[in-house]
């Protein structure tokens, strides 16, 4: 039996892509010998002209740092594994500059401990990382959940957000008791309960395009769990920007898609869609729904990735998108090549700083014109001066069926070109849908087809419920 060298991935190329090789040899020294006569590239980036190791690569046998052993003249036998540590490129994964462990610690993580591919200076590269996630909601309550567990020092959320009662169905990190409170409270409290040793640092803004460069930069890992395009975007322009993986989620309905985007190393999220769907064809889980369970298995397919990201183990979703099918229970998986013409990571980058994100997905966040809008409490206001209106419910016969206005009429709005003759064009229609933007597409469609008098509910029948009669029910 031979001894094993795990060869770390950035060293890979030089062996033939192989993550592992077995060859006999008596000490570290032979290992090293034998490996860089058969793979002559390698050579260089071990040892230094005069022959020496290079000072930023450490190698261990077994758990163990032959610095700490008889350096290269530690003896070897056959079974043992040999890892050949690199620092990584701007990383602080030095191992002499880890954090040491505390005797609480070492309990809490004694099944990581034993696990070959974490073991001691797995978990301590774990307590040095610092890894951001972007939305503590559907995606971000699991990864921040495991990641926590898993000892990574810091986690950093960005949300700007509320806990809702509607949140409590998939976002596992926040609690009954914690509706009303802010997100990042909410998140706080779950993660300091479940592991002390972390520390969690919170933003509690919208990231924007001056505000993710410098809060990005300060970590080693970018999960994104946002579930709208404009943040998108904009994490992977500035992940790439700053050179920092992404491990990436989405989901919707049943389906869910999870990657790794990191242009050092591979394609970037515009290499696989360089730009956004216009504004509205992708509709929002608020509008689309989504499984409970579904955010829970890609997001922790993110934490899972941000792990191995950090532990610079196994094969990670670079250059790989997995496509999930919760109701067949299916896993897809699509190569992913990096686009040579990709407007940020590609040759010749046309994108060299952030700009205007919701401007290039389409999203404008007020109507194009005055008047176009009307509150909850105004129209509760012309209801009751009984002014003839037209509701025109614009959702989905099954949201028609959890709650509507009274008297209203249902036109999905995907049928509302097709049926437009169901309406009077001299009528004063008031367009509503769940939160607003789908009555908002629809008054552009009625607007654009003559249709004078269109207003849209102003936050949907949410804020009808909110607004005007708490007693209705909300979803
Ligand atoms: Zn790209």
């Amino acid at each position: 039996m031979a001894v094993k060298v795990l060869i770390p991935t950035p060293l890979r190329p030089f062996v033939g892509g192989r993550d592992a090789l077995e060859l006999e040899a008596a000490n570290v020294g032979e290992v090293l010998q034998r490996l860089t006569n058969e793979h002559t590239a390698l050579k260089k980036h071990l040892f230094a002209d005069d022959g020496r190791l290079r000072s930023f690569v450490n190698v261990y046998v077994n758990d163990r740092d032959i610095r700490q052993l008889e350096q290269q003249r530690t003896k070897v036998t056959a079974g043992d594994t040999v890892s050949i540590i690199p620092s990584i490129a701007g990383g602080r994964a030095v191992a002499d500059a880890l954090p040491k462990l505390s005797h609480e610690e070492i309990l809490r993580y004694s099944r990581h401990l034993i696990l070959p591919d974490v073991g001691m200076e797995g978990q301590r590269k774990l307590k040095a990382a610092r890894v951001l996630l972007v939305g503590a909601g559907g995606l971000g309550s699991p990864a921040a959940l495991y990641l926590a567990a898993a000892g990574v020092g810091t986690i950093g959320i960005v949300d700007f957000d509320v806990v809702d009662k509607t949140n409590l169905q998939r976002q596992i990190l926040h609690g009954t008791e914690a509706v009303g409170a802010t997100k990042l409270d909410s998140a706080r409290a779950r993660i300091e309960d479940l592991n002390p040793n972390v520390q969690v640092e919170t933003f509690e803004t919208r990231l924007t395009s001056e505000n993710a460069l410098d809060i990005i930069r300060e970590f080693d890992v970018v999960a994104d769990g946002t579930d709208n395009f404009p943040t998108r975007y904009l994490v992977n322009d500035a992940c790439v920007l700053l050179g920092k993986p992404n491990a990436y989620g989405s989901i919707f309905r049943f389906e869910g898609q999870a990657s790794v985007f990191y242009a050092k190393e591979g394609p970037c999220y515009r290499c696989l869609y360089a730009e956004p769907p216009p504004a509205g064809l992708v509709p929002s889980c608020a509008e689309g729904g989504v499984l409970g369970v579904l955010p829970g298995i890609i997001g922790s397919i993110q934490a899972l990735e941000t792990i191995k990201l950090i532990l610079g183990r196994g094969d990670t979703l670079i250059g790989r998108l997995v496509l999930f099918d919760a109701l067949r229970l299916t896993f897809r998986e699509l190569k992913l090549a990096r686009d040579p013409d990709c407007p940020v990571c590609g040759k010749n980058p046309t994108i060299k700083e952030l700009i205007d994100y919701e401007a290039f997905c389409g999203v404008t966040a007020e109507p194009a014109y005055e008047g176009a809008e009307i509150t909850a409490l105004d129209l509760k206001a012309e209801l009751d001066a009984g002014k003839p209106l037209v509701l025109l419910d614009v959702r989905e016969p099954h949201e028609h069926d959890i709650v509507a206005l009274e008297g209203s009429q249902l036109i999905p709005s995907g049928e509302l070109p097709a049926r437009l003759g169901e309406l009077d064009d001299h009528a004063d229609i008031v367009a509503y849908c769940h939160h607003g933007p789908r009555s908002l597409r629809a008054l552009e469609l009625l607007r654009a087809a003559g249709f004078t008098k269109v207003r849209s509910l102003r936050g949907g029948i949410d804020a009808w419920a909110i607004n005007v009669d708490p007693e209705m029910a909300r979803y």
